[in-house]
């Protein structure tokens, strides 16, 4: 009869379906490079590289107080920003947690919420008789909204959003300017405040690190969802050549780069888990790269291979894995804990599944879990590698190198993230590939918010 397969042959079979080789690395950069291209030259792309008309780069010198409201995939950040110039500033900020329910109700109720989170911020925040921060009769404070939602914009203050991602489904919402529908909200809290930036906060994550370090060219996301931004001669956007904007002048491009792939599946290497993600996902078909890297996902990779697992009878024989099978129950955070996990027995892991699922593990079992989140995560970093790679190839960052601002919790809290980002620009690169460094962008969505409103201010 039959051997066992031990745990370690059921890890080989794993390592060879997650592993990406160079020369693969190198097959998806060249597409992604022609799918930048694409949406640059076409409208309505799966990639749809989004004009932001946020125009060049800060000078570093902008001041002010300002005020930014971040909706993003699983907190709405509420910030103060007070920006001193020199590429310095100061920023207080409180989170609010969104509930399922919230992301999906009634869109306008969504936007209530953001603005009555506001006026708590701004009724604690600008009493406050110490921060020195009083409004003259009449004055208002100007807002930067970031709203990390691929949006339609044909100017700063007003957006329409295509479509929703990261799981949000808030009805009524999409194919509506999501600016006007958030001052229809402040205005219901009569708030001293202007909206004047609606901004998306890879744009504002680039323009947030070019502030504190001139040498940043691109910004990358990776928390609940993945997206990239960068500067690009307006003279390479034909789309948008009508609007007779001069050539040589730049603007931000927010690439929304999460849906590279979507519908042809044609240049990413997806398993069955990734299918099953997608299918069940509130969107299938979309977003095809963002499901194989960011944090809302991987997770659920993860889990959707133990569940397998336990399926054949591999894992957890005889015990109750019903904790286990409900869809996104394993936390993004536990492959960062899991492979953190420095103990020799991998206690880290033990209290993972005893506490969390009520699971008994065994040592060979939890070797193999921290292996396989080792293999998950880096296939998102070196797919991420790929994209940074379409980006620098594309406008030849290469040789003079780049810093890439990067943000989001898969970024700044998974262990080895960076690294592992780093190593696959050199697998596509060569040794050239060391010149692009990314580094964690402080505060980008909140500060990058304030400077964009401060650079309209000065623009009006
Ligand atoms: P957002 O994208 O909503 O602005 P974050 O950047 O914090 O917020 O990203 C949230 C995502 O990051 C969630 O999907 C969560 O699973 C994941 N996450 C949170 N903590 C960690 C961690 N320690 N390691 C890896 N992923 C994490």
């Amino acid at each position: 009869h039959a051997t066992k397969k031990t745990m370690a042959d059921h890890l080989r079979k794993f390592d060879s379906i997650f592993t990406l080789t160079p020369q693969r690395m190198r097959m998806i950069v060249e597409a992604f490079k022609d799918t930048l291209e694409l949406g640059l030259s076409k409208p309505k792309q799966t990639v749809p590289m989004i004009p932001t008309y946020v125009f060049g780069w800060p000078t570093g010198q902008e001041t002010g107080d300002f005020l930014a409201v971040d909706l993003g995939g699983t907190n709405l950040r509420v910030c103060l920003v007070t920006l001193q110039g020199e590429g310095k500033f100061e920023i207080t900020q409180t989170k609010y947690r969104l509930t399922e329910e919230q992301k999906q109700e009634e869109g306008q109720k969504l936007f209530d919420f953001c603005a009555e989170c506001l006026k708590t911020f701004v009724d604690t925040n600008l009493a406050d008789e110490a921060s020195g921060l009083r409004l003259k009769e009449g004055e208002k404070l100007p807002l930067g909204f970031t709203f990390s939602y691929p949006c339609s914009q044909d100017r700063i203050d007003h957006g329409e959003l295509i479509r929703w991602t990261k799981g949000f489904g808030a009805v009524n919402t999409e194919g509506h300017d999501v600016a006007a529908m958030f001052r229809a909200s402040l205005a219901k809290f009569d708030l001293p405040i202007e909206l004047t930036a609606l901004i998306n906060d890879t744009t504002g994550t680039l323009i947030a690190s070019h502030y504190v370090d001139p040498k940043t060219k691109i910004a990358v996301i990776f928390g609940t969802g993945c997206n990239a931004a960068y500067m690009e001669r307006v003279g390479s956007i034909p789309k948008i050549k009508n609007l007779g904007i001069d050539d040589e002048a730049e603007m931000a491009i927010n690439c929304e780069w999460g849906a590279f792939d979507s519908f042809e599946h044609e240049h990413l290497p997806r398993t069955k888990y990734d299918s099953i993600v997608d299918e069940t996902s509130n969107k299938p078909g979309e977003q095809a790269f963002e499901k194989l890297i960011s944090g809302r996902y991987l997770g659920e990779i993860l889990r959707l291979v133990i569940c397998e697992l336990v399926d054949e009878g591999v894992l957890f024989l005889g015990q109750n894995t019903y904790k286990l099978e409900a869809p996104y129950v394993f936390d993004t955070a536990f492959l960062s804990l899991m492979e953190s996990d420095p103990t020799d027995e991998l206690l880290m892991i033990i209290g993972i599944f005893t506490h969390f699922f009520a699971l008994e593990t065994t040592l060979a079992e939890r070797q193999f879990f921290k292996a396989l989140a080792k293999l998950i995560g880096r296939r998102a970093a070196r797919l991420s590698a790929c994209g940074i790679a379409a980006i620098v190839g594309k406008m030849g960052y290469l040789e003079e190198g780049c810093a890439v601002g990067a943000d989001g919790s898969l970024y700044n809290k998974y262990p080895g993230f960076a690294e592992r980002v780093h190593e696959g620009l050199v697998d596509v690169f060569g040794e050239k590939g060391r010149n692009i460094i990314t580094h964690h962008a402080e505060d980008g969505s909140g500060v990058g918010s304030a400077i964009i409103a401060a650079m309209t201010k000065i623009r009006k």
